[in-house]
């Protein structure tokens, strides 16, 4: 592949056989998992900056989301490899917080390899470090609020706070409402207590050609599809429809397929008998009461002509995931088959056409529906693109909170508290350990850090001043990205899911872990040249293209203790 994100700081292994042992070999360990991080690291946060990625085929992809990026690279070292898989577990575990979780991880490493030159052994950094994740578990529980599931002002704050940055710029307001209410329709109370976002039941249609002001929520569907005759209605009220999804048609063998005509009388009759044949399968439809049909599969002619002359509005060739979310959303059956078809299989709504946009929106009759979709748009396919992206992160963070019903101050502010803590621990501990202890406050830090310099604000200054903060006011001063300013970010809504902290906590020290307690790399390719090709690349040995690292970050003459 080849891509825009270049550099040359990293040392990749070779393809020839090459073994890195004890210290070279945990020299590279760190190098990489920097280098991925490096890739992110200037993504993070609302000012965070965009990649563009290029594949060999010519597709390109701006993005802002840290998963996005690294699983667009196709990095195949090892090493690499490992850290981007942080960044996927955070993604599936909770769908926010990768660049962070990436970040964090790499950090952890860093901070580990100046230990390892004082001679602390790996094992003695890994204890501390997990010992240090039980205590900001413990501190990030004495920090999280409860929040109440009506509070739709604080739920739409956390979509704000995740979607930021993710081209939604001064239509964040917009789209969190947005969020907020279709995941809020969704909705379930759980009979043994809590809740159930059911997202499956949010559908997300997206447009080209306006800007994401225009964005808006539709409780049932839209399909992007037109009635299949002009003559058929473009507006049901009391829509009656039917789900099908295999072709309408007569089917070949009722009209006999080795039929072979002498005259024209017989052809005629032949034509006839198809016509009655199509008449009665429309007939069959209408006394069922349907007067909406929607075939995932092809409409005949000869079908969609007497659909017209019943004045039933039929759509051919929808999806089949739409035509199972129309199932669910409007308790209707899905059939292949119309012999037996009654009533009681037909979905209730009301259903338009408006030809201006060129969608089709089933709207359900009951009162509050079970089911919407988000028509997304913006000015491009790359805008919409990353819009929908950051969509999707800000519902799964929204999704988070109404599950978990915790939440923690942003812009840095937990990692600050956290890490204060740790600290003050490691004072106490004493040994080698409180060494490891310190190198983790340290990597917590790195988050307020890369989101000031992100923002173009002086890194070491804004951690100074956090620090101070969080020793005079207690726990939740954060930085905000559009100021600089150190706030209570409780107050002012920059507000995050408390699941992201703790998954980003340990799935971290995890990864570090992993990796600081390996002391040998064996890079031999021609070790698995007996392996069919494309098992190559998951052999723990392979290599990575040289030109995928982003530029290294400079950031970091700090302060640390
Ligand atoms: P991730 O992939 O880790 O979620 P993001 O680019 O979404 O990365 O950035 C998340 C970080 O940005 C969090 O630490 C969050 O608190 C912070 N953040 C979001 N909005 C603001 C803001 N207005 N000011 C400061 N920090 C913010
Ligand atoms: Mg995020």
């Amino acid at each position: 592949m080849s891509n825009v994100i270049k550099n040359s700081s990293i040392q990749l292994l070779n393809d020839d056989y090459q073994e890195l042992q004890d210290k070279s070999a945990q020299t590279h360990i760190i190098r990489v998992a920097e280098a991925v991080a490096d890739a992110v690291r200037s993504t993070l946060g609302p000012k965070g900056l965009d990649k563009m990625i290029v594949t060999s085929n010519g597709q390109v992809t701006i993005t802002n989301t840290g998963t996005d990026i690294l699983q667009k690279l196709h990095i195949n070292d090892p090493v690499a490899k490992m850290v981007i898989e942080v960044a996927e577990a955070q993604q599936l575990e909770v769908g926010d917080g990768t660049t962070t979780a990436v970040i964090f991880a790499s950090e952890l490493l860093r901070n580990a390899e100046k230990l390892l030159e004082q001679n602390v052994h790996p094992t003695t950094i890994s204890r501390g470090y997990s010992l240090a994740a039980d205590r900001a578990t413990e501190e990030l529980d004495s920090i999280v609020r409860q929040i109440d599931v009506e509070d739709v002002d604080m739920l739409r704050s956390i979509a704000k706070t995740s979607i930021t940055g993710k081209h939604a710029d001064a239509n964040d307001d917009h789209l969190s409402e947005i969020i907020v209410e279709a995941i809020r329709s969704v909705t379930v109370e759980r009979e043994e207590g809590g809740y159930l976002v059911d997202d499956p039941f949010i559908m997300i249609e997206t447009q080209v050609g306006d800007s994401p002001k225009a964005s808006e929520l539709l409780e049932g569907m839209v399909l992007d599809k037109s009635p299949v005759h002009d003559a058929m209605p473009t507006t049901v009220e009391d829509a009656r429809i039917l789900l099908f999804n295999r072709p309408l048609q007569i089917e070949e063998t009722e009209v006999s397929a080795t039929l072979s005509i002498k005259d024209p009388e017989q052809l005629k009759n032949h034509l006839k008998q198809e016509e009655k044949q199509v008449q009665r399968l429309v007939q069959r439809i209408k006394d069922s009461g349907a007067n909406v049909v929607l075939c995932q599969k092809a409409i005949d002619e000869g079908v969609q002509a007497y659909l017209a002359k019943e004045g039933i509005l039929a759509v051919r060739r929808v999806k089949r995931e739409h035509i199972g979310f129309l199932r669910e959303v409007l308790g209707a059956s899905i059939l292949s088959d119309v012999d037996g078809l009654t009533g009681r299989d037909l979905g209730r709504a009301q259903v338009s056409y408006d030809e201006q946009d060129g969608l089709l929106s089933i709207s359900s009759r009951e009162d509050k529906a079970h089911g919407v979709t988000i028509i997304l748009r913006g000015a491009t396919d790359h805008a919409v693109d990353e819009l929908e992206r950051g969509i999707d992160t800000a519902f799964n963070a929204v999704s988070q909170a109404i599950m978990d019903q915790r939440i923690v101050p942003g812009g840095g502010a937990t990692e600050v508290a956290i890490s204060k803590t740790i600290r003050n621990d490691a004072e106490e501990i004493g040994g080698r350990e409180q060494l490891a202890l310190k190198a983790f406050a340290d990597a917590l830090e790195e988050v307020p850090r890369v989101l000031a310099t992100n923002a173009g604000f002086d890194p070491i200054e804004i951690l100074v001043a956090l620090r101070n903060s969080h020793t005079e006011n207690g726990e939740t001063a954060g930085v905000d990205a559009d100021t600089g300013d150190i706030k209570d970010t409780f107050e002012s809504g920059i507000v995050e899911p408390a699941r992201v902290k703790t998954s980003v906590i340990a799935s971290g020290v995890d990864a570090a872990n992993l990796l600081l307690r390996i002391d040998n790399v064996i890079s031999a390719s021609h070790l698995d040249e007996t392996e069919p090709d494309d098992e190559k690349d998951s052999s723990v040995l392979s290599h990575a293209p040289e030109d995928v690292w982003g530029t290294p970050y400079s950031a970091h003459e700090d302060l640390r203790e």
